[in-house]
């Protein structure tokens, strides 16, 4: 699958926006304006005004709505919901070469919120995984008491487990439990 630089940035943007919220022992990590001043800024989004409280709660709204294409049952669902988020973000296509990037495609239309701009670039980006037949690439994690959201974009979609640094450890555990076993034979 072909995944450029800039879709690249806004899946994993969405990925990191999924996981701030609780997920069992862990809490919300965008609990307030300045949580969500280095949400932005870890994430490079760009053309953002100054954060206010309005921001913080229409960003986890979209947020929520990025939960529920990660467990869309079925395509048409995911679907469904990228078209409702895309069209009520007011997507405006626009090529841009900010900052001395090359050039782009942005799809949040100028002066657009940051959760507008979130919806729009993030949605898009899941649009075109979807459109690619590659929903499925959207997972969460294998382990019982994790479950954070990842886009596996291995190349066997045969990833389970979230990149932390835990997961990806049980992950060489089982491994390494399994060639001990292999050579105990
Ligand atoms: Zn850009
Ligand atoms: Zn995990």
């Amino acid at each position: 699958m072909l995944i450029n630089h800039d879709t690249r940035c806004a899946l994993d943007c969405v990925v990191d926006l999924v996981n701030s919220a609780a997920q069992g022992s862990e809490p919300d990590t965008l609990g307030d304006v300045s949580a969500l001043g280095r949400f932005v800024e870890r994430n490079a989004i760009s053309d953002v005004r100054t954060l206010t409280r309005q921001d913080l709660t229409a960003v986890r709204a979209v947020r929520a709505r990025f939960t529920d294409v990660f467990s869309a049952p079925d395509t048409r669902t995911a679907a469904a919901l990228l078209n409702t988020m895309v069209a009520a973000a007011g997507t405006t296509p626009r090529l841009t070469d900010h900052d001395g990037y090359d050039w782009h495609l942005h799809y949040f239309a100028p002066g657009a919120s940051v959760a507008d701009h979130l919806a729009a670039d993030g949605g898009m980006a899941l649009a075109f995984l979807l459109v690619a037949g590659e929903r499925e690439r959207l997972r969460r994690c294998s382990a019982p008491d994790c479950r954070r959201a990842f886009i596996d974009l291995s190349r066997n979609r045969s990833r389970r487990y979230c990149s932390s640094r835990t997961c990806g450890n049980r992950l060489h555990v089982a491994a390494y439990r399994a060639r001990l076993r292999e050579a105990a034979r």
